[in-house]
Formats: C-alpha cells, structure tokens, sequence
C-alpha cells in the first residue's frame, strides 16, 4: 500500500509570513497549499456585506441562521501562480485582504459555530494528505496528528512593517501605527479566546523568523523533514 502523503500544518502570529512560507513549501514538495485564514476573513466579508456587522458588533443569531448560505472554495490561478479565494462563486481575493476585514476577522473567528464549519471543511479538503495548511489551530485542532507543525513568530515591529510595505505595494493609503496596532491586537484576541486559542502545540518546532528570509526559512524547514525522514 501506497504511504499516505504528509500533512504540514504552520500555525502562528499574525503576519509573519506564514503563508509566503506556506506556499514555498507547498511547491517545493508538489503539495496543495491551503490558508485557512482567507477562509475566517471571506466568512467576516459576508458578514459585513450582509449588514450582519454593525459598529464593530457582530449580529451572531443572524450569523448563525445565514451560516448554510455560505460556501467557501479556492481556484488556482495559473497565470498569477496562486490560489484565489472564492465566496459562493466570487473571488474574493482582495475585498479579503484589506485593512476592514482584518480589523473584524478575530472577532468573528472566535465564535464557536463559525470554528466548528471551518474546521470540518479544512479536515476534509486535507484528509488525503499532501497539503500543507496554515492558520492558528491546524497543529492543535484541525490536525492535531499531524507529521510535521511549525509555530511561526516574528518581532511586532518587524511583523508590521511587511504588512505596511505589502499594502503600500498595492497602492493602499496605509498608516504604520494603525497596522502595528492591528497585528498585536489580533495577536492578543487570537491568543486569549476561549474557542480554540492561538497556542504552540506542545510538538510543534518554534521558527522565528524575524531576521530569516524566504530562502532561508525554506531550508531551515527542508532540513526538519529530511531529519524526520518525511523527504
Ligand atoms: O492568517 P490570517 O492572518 O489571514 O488570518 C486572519 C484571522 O483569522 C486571524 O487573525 C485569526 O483571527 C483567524 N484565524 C483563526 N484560525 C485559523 C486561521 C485564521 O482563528 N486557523
């Protein structure tokens, strides 16, 4: 019988990078590459764009009653070599990714309706293993038996410093301190919620990688999984 294909999961801070990491990896080793934070952020969205958040407030009945209406999938876009996330049939990609979203998306992912869809979804888009998937609790809840988990972290400072050059690369009026403020309070809701916090599964191996980049961060990961035998 065929050796079933690993599953990776990457947990960690907001923007460190996970997903740039992620995706080098997953192409590296001929794995699909799944972000689960795009899933949490296109469920924020279509609370948003349904009225179902108003002055920061999260209307969780209406959530809950509209839970069904909402399918989430992703498509890889060949031409621009990455997958596009897609709420009930739209790509979603960059309403996901701005500033709006991010500010509501921890509030929302702490609800526990919300967790308990995702994370059945994530299990089975990665039950065949071959996937590397990152988020908050894949190596702690979504595939606590994973072959490999990393917990990613970097220096706030340093964290939102790439978020502020991602977005000003996109033409974003974007502002430093806004940023910064975000990035550690998502790091401080994802880490002190009751449903499933953001926490380092006790097998997980720490990458900071503050002062580490793409290149070396790959190979500090490939040596892991050639030391592990999983390569
Ligand atoms: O990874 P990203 O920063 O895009 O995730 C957006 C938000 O979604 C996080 O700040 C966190 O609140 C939530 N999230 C989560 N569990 C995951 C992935 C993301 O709670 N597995």
């Amino acid at each position: 019988m065929q050796k079933k294909k690993s599953i990776i999961a990457i947990d960690g801070h907001s923007s460190c990078g996970k997903s740039t990491v992620a995706k080098d990896l997953a192409k590296e080793l001929g794995f699909v590459y799944i972000d689960t934070g795009a899933m949490y952020r296109a469920v924020t969205f279509f609370a948003m764009e349904n009225g179902l958040i108003k002055e920061g407030r999260i209307d969780e009945a209406a959530l809950a009653e509209r839970l069904n209406e909402i399918n989430i999938s992703f498509k890889f876009q060949p031409e621009q070599k990455k997958n596009e996330t897609f709420l009930n049939g739209k790509s979603v990609e960059s309403e996901i990714r701005g500033l709006e979203v991010s500010s509501h998306v921890s509030a929302v992912s702490a609800i526990g309706f919300v967790r308990k869809k995702l994370v059945e979804l994530q299990q089975s888009m990665g039950k065949t293993g071959g996937i590397v998937m990152d988020g908050r609790d894949i190596g702690t809840v979504v595939f606590p038996e994973a072959d490999l988990k990393l917990f990613m972290t970097a220096q706030p400072e340093i964290r939102a410093q790439r978020r502020f050059d991602e977005l000003r690369a996109k033409g974003e009026e974007v502002n430093f301190e806004a940023i910064l403020q975000n990035v550690k309070q998502r790091d401080h809701l994802d880490s002190t919620r009751a449903e499933s916090p953001l926490v380092k599964a006790q097998d997980a191996l720490v990458l900071d990688n503050s002062y580490l980049n793409k290149e070396e961060q790959l190979e500090w990961i490939i040596n892991v999984l050639k030391q592990r035998h999983l390569l």
